[in-house]
């Protein structure tokens, strides 16, 4: 897609270190490098995000970051991954092409925190209603 930044890594218009790629999928290095191996795992066709993506994308993008989530772990000497995706800028997204971070862990790292606050104003009996 025009003007996509992660399209034109895919193109080659833009460079990245691409650390594996096949027909449908690639993984690169995210620039800002969070964590040592930090990496984006994305479809080659443009989609943006989940709520535009298809379910056979979804379960083929998780099947192959879960490989190289574990293949990075161990090749870095992590501690530990997260896999995580944004959906919309309300949850973080700031480059609108579906992808997959993997954020390899390791001891003392200080440069990512992922939080769950208790949040007391959340009715969860509610929630559990209308989600069931
Ligand atoms: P999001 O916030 O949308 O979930 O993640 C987008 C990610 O893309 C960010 O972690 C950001 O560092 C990364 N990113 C932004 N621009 C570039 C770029 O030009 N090259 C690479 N390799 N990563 C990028
Ligand atoms: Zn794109």
């Amino acid at each position: 897609m025009e003007n996509c930044l992660f399209c034109k890594i895919i193109s080659n218009e833009i460079p990245a270190y691409k650390i594996y790629e096949d027909d449908d999928f690639l993984a690169f290095l995210d620039i800002s490098q969070t964590t040592k191996g930090h990496t984006l795992v994305i479809p080659k066709k443009h989609y943006r995000n989940i709520y535009d993506v298809d379910e056979d994308t979804v379960a083929k993008i998780h099947q192959l970051a879960f490989k190289l989530a574990k293949q990075i772990t161990k090749k870095l000497n992590a501690q530990g991954v997260n896999i995580l995706n944004n959906n919309e800028a309300i949850a973080g997204q700031t480059i609108f092409h579906y992808h997959v971070h993997i954020i390899p862990r390791y001891r003392d790292d200080d440069k990512i925190s992922i939080v769950f606050n208790e949040n007391i104003d959340s009715n969860i009996e509610e929630t559990y209603h209308i989600l069931k």
